[in-house]
């Protein structure tokens, strides 16, 4: 089972009392872009073997959005935080980091 922790309130949730939102930090397109970014935009996303970043709201909770960064494929949990934000916190990016070398944000090589 998958528990997060609400970046607001504090409280280590099941994923059942969560909602999942999909892709965290995803780059909006809106009128006036070219119709390759509003492709992307709509369509493309992310499905890594390894770290993720999510977008999760705490739907029996406070009710507000957060991000979290977890592994897809061991479930670790590196950190949960504000939806606010446009990268991922320097203390989590460091936690990944010292987990597994060589990970870098947004390389997905
Ligand atoms: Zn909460």
């Amino acid at each position: 089972m998958l528990i997060l922790e609400c970046p607001y309130c504090g409280v280590k949730a099941e994923e059942t009392e969560l909602h999942a939102g999909g892709e965290a930090h995803i780059k909006r397109f809106g009128p006036g872009s070219s119709d390759d970014d509003f492709e992307t935009y709509l369509f493309q996303r992310e499905n890594p073997m390894g770290v993720h970043f999510e977008r999760w709201r705490h739907v029996n909770g406070c009710g507000k959005w957060f991000h979290a960064a977890r592994s897809t494929t061991t479930l670790e949990v590196f950190g949960t935080y504000s939806a606010q934000t446009l990268a991922p916190p320097s203390d989590i990016t460091d936690k990944i980091t010292a987990r597994l070398p060589g990970w870098s944000w947004r390389d997905l090589s």
